[in-house]
């Protein structure tokens, strides 16, 4: 059995769908261990000349619908156990939005932000010298996650060119414009569960200006409330690590932004445009229509979903949510719409990338923006459907949207793979 919870937290989601399908039970017991995971420690020289070591992974959950795929994520309370549970998720993930990819993912365990830039710069080229051997375009192809961005990919893909001797693209997506990288990557995570609320705005009674209230306010965040705010939704609560804002009237976003782009917390906008300091504890609780999780996983638990009033939850996070918070929300006859269709546009724009890559053709912005709001919409509208058909949540329609699709996969391999 798995020792670790959040792993076991996140199988409790596939016996859910389960039960709703008739399923090989050889099925499930394949989906429930990662296929391959790889822990090293990378040396580093750091600036005073001194030398530091750093835990990493590199997991490939299930590579049964294709190539593994996924972030590395830099974060000082990384373990294995959240890089195997995300990559589970993202199996799941890449499944509901028939992307052709399994499901990947890696981490090293640091504060980015006690690293300088030459020090971030020559870690990530230590975790692909790690990792080269078992990435790759048609293997497993990383991309951005908590504190990575493009500027991290960027120097991922040169590394990978520099070791197999050619351009390779494709193998990591998230990349700067100028080497290879997709318009519209930056935006994408937001932007798909952007697409997906207005998309079942009617059937979820929403209003025409919803408060909106966001926890964690990096790429996520930072660009579902500009998306949001731009339709004239207000914009009630913001976090980050550092602490919480509120403004009744609405917080002003451009002033959040700024405060971002200048490193700093969005606490500084205090007391400018009639912001107020919040309890980031007490976020999740306030009045608002929309609550976005948008920071890390376990953020809504037994102790806080009591205090939730919004009716719906947009997942921009992985796994913001504990199965405990679900049963309590969905007492409270709360619609989430969970995470792996929520926050799939991210990936869903790495496989345009991907796709632009290995044809060498580029696409415009528009086009890109008009294929993830048709992959949200279609999946959105599906997902939904299975949820009225078979009256469940969200979650488990999508878990079971999901299920089925990796059942057929796993099937068609035949009995000796
Ligand atoms: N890290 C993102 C996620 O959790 C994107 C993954 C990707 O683009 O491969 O979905």
């Amino acid at each position: 059995m798995h020792e670790d919870s959040l792993l076991e937290d996140a199988l409790v989601r596939l016996d859910d769908a389960a039960a709703h399908l008739s399923i090989d039970p050889d099925v499930i017991e394949k989906l429930k261990f990662a296929r391959e995971m790889t822990k090293v420690r990378l040396m580093i020289r750091m600036d005073d000349g001194s030398r530091k070591s750093f835990l990493a992974w590199r997991c490939r959950y299930d590579d049964t619908r294709g190539p593994t795929k996924g972030g590395i994520r830099f974060h000082p309370d990384s373990t294995a156990d959240e890089v195997e549970t995300l990559a589970f998720w993202m199996t799941f993930k890449c499944a509901v939005m028939n992307l052709p990819y399994g499901g990947g993912k890696g981490a090293v365990q640091v504060d980015p932000r006690k690293l300088s830039k030459a020090e971030l710069e020559r870690l990530s080229r230590a975790y692909i010298q790690a990792f080269a051997r078992i990435l790759g375009p048609d293997r497993d192809i990383p991309a951005p996650d908590v504190y990575t961005n493009s500027m991290i990919m960027g120097w991922m893909a040169d590394e990978y060119a520099q070791i197999v001797g050619q351009h390779e693209p494709a193998v990591i997506t998230g990349k700067p414009i100028a080497l290879g990288g997709s318009l519209g990557r930056g935006d994408a995570t937001a932007r798909g569960g952007y697409y997906l609320v207005r998309h079942l705005a009617a059937e979820l009674g929403l209003a025409q200006t919803m408060r909106v209230a966001v926890q964690g306010f990096g790429n996520a965040g930072q660009h579902i409330a500009r998306l949001l705010a731009a339709d004239g939704h207000k914009i009630v609560a913001v976090s980050d690590s550092e602490g919480a804002v509120y403004s009744a009237a609405g917080l002003h976003i451009d002033l959040l932004l700024a405060a971002k782009a200048d490193g700093k917390s969005v606490t500084s906008t205090t007391g400018h445009g009639g912001h107020e300091l919040l309890d980031p504890d007490a976020l999740v609780g306030v009045e608002c229509d929309l609550l976005v999780p948008a920071a890390l996983e376990n953020m809504i638990d037994e102790e806080n979903a009591g205090s939730v009033k919004a009716k719906l939850v947009l997942e921009l996070a992985n796994g913001p949510v504990t199965p405990e918070a679900d049963a309590i929300l969905g007492s409270k006859d709360v619609t989430i719409l969970p995470d792996i269709l929520a926050n799939a546009g991210g990936v869903t724009v790495s496989y345009f990338e991907w796709v632009q890559n290995r044809q060498g053709f580029y696409w415009t912005v528009e086009e890109i923006h008009d294929r993830l709001r048709a992959i949200m919409e279609r999946e959105g509208r599906a997902i939904w459907n299975v949820a009225r058909e078979k009256n469940i949540t969200m979650r488990t329609a999508a878990y079971v949207h999901a299920l089925g699709r990796l059942a057929e996969a796993i099937e068609a391999h035949g009995t000796q793979s």
